[in-house]
């Protein structure tokens, strides 16, 4: 029996298994294949199960099977999550299909000092149907009128991709340059006078090189690991504070054998660019310290291999902030679950460069630990994204 003898219903359950890439060219077998792959059921299953898109409400296509050809078979790859490379400093894009079109979405960190607050959102990208015409389009500049663009794939395996504007001269400001950068102060700061006065000159600097990056960027492709019970802390997204580069997103993981966790740097600054490593902690070096052996970053060091066996069975511990310790940012928990040794990439206060070096991880709960660096004397707080949509 051949597979073209099936009835038609085992042949559409069949059809499940094949993606869309797959399918097509089974229109091409005979009368009877072009009959059933022509059922736009089979395109719908397809446009819900590889791009979760369940609607055609808003897309301006009557068919799922026009949907899933003319726009997801093109760019439902971009679905996800992607590091744009804006070197030093980058940032998290969201790609999600929602009303009638594809939305790439730009993810930040909130403005100090709301740790707490949401990721900040911004329109950067839709694909949309126009006239039957599918639009890629770029939504940056002082009015958020959308202007084309082209966004494509470099690569095979569609793990990086290319974005470039085509109306750069959408992006000015009639205010001239002095009003853009009134804007992006304003967009990264919620307490305009305190930036003003602390923050101008890295902001000046970080408005300077994105400028350059407005033209076009490159994206990467970010896998986000899910939490587990069995880890210490949640994998995942989280916001760290980078004190006067304001906070800064890091992605955490753990590797393969479960002992260590790795981070690396979604955004960046200019001690530390995005996609580099942000720190690797060492879980088979469990510490256990007393409230007295933290007083001094030198007393802390002192005790620093007071290695305990298993930081499964330790108690609560106490956590303070030793005297010398450069922190100006709220109080932190007095105790803490567990402390380990590890490595956290920072400039070197000698050589000019950023190196790894001697940290301890300080896990207050699943959400929240703190980094105490020794080379620099301060303390990095992060805290987990809620947003469950990442
Ligand atoms: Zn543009």
């Amino acid at each position: 029996m051949l597979i073209t003898d099936f009835p038609h219903e085992v042949l559409m359950y069949l059809f499940r298994f094949l993606s869309g890439p797959q399918l097509a060219p089974l229109r091409l077998v005979n009368k009877k294949m072009l009959d059933v792959v022509s059922q736009d059921a089979v395109w719908m299953d397809k446009c819900n199960r590889e791009y979760n898109v369940k609607s055609l409400t808003n897309w301006g296509f009557n068919s799922y099977y026009e949907l899933y050809t003319q726009v997801l078979h093109k760019f439902g790859f971009l679905i996800g999550i992607w590091r744009a490379v804006m070197s030093p400093y980058g940032s998290l894009i969201k790609f999600e299909p929602k009303d009638g079109k594809v939305l790439g979405l730009e993810l930040s960190a909130p403005c100090p000092p709301n740790i707490n607050s949401p990721l900040r959102r911004k329109l950067l990208f839709s694909i949309e149907v126009e006239d039957s015409e599918v639009k890629t389009l770029c939504h940056m500049g002082p009015n958020n009128i959308p202007h084309q663009c082209n966004i494509f794939a470099v690569e095979g395996d569609k793990s990086l991709v290319k974005f470039e504007c085509c109306v750069e001269a959408a992006h000015r400001n009639p205010g001239g340059m002095r009003r853009e950068f009134e804007q992006f102060l304003m967009d990264e700061s919620s307490e305009i006078t305190e930036i003003i006065f602390t923050g101008k000159i890295e902001l000046l600097q970080k408005f300077w090189v994105l400028k350059r990056f407005e033209s076009g960027f490159d994206m990467v492709r970010i896998h986000i690991p899910t939490a587990s019970p069995l880890t210490i802390l949640d994998a995942g997204m989280y916001k760290g504070d980078y004190n006067m580069f304001g906070y800064e997103l890091v992605l955490v993981s753990f590797s393969e054998d479960g002992d260590t966790i790795l981070a690396s740097k979604v955004t960046g600054d200019p001690h530390v660019s995005g996609g580099e490593k942000a720190f690797e902690i060492h879980l088979t070096a469990p510490i256990l310290l007393r409230e007295d052996q933290q007083t001094t970053m030198s007393v802390v060091q002192q005790h620093e291999w007071t290695v305990v066996q298993s930081y499964e069975e330790f108690p609560e511990q106490a956590f303070i902030i030793p005297q010398d310790c450069l922190y100006e940012g709220p109080n932190m928990p007095t105790t803490c679950s567990a402390r380990f040794h590890g490595k956290f990439q920072v400039l070197s206060l000698s050589q000019n460069t950023a190196d790894l070096f001697d940290c301890h991880l300080i896990v207050f709960n699943r959400k929240l630990f703190t980094i105490l660096t020794f080379e620099t004397k301060q303390l990095y707080c992060f805290h987990r994204v809620e947003e469950t949509s990442l």
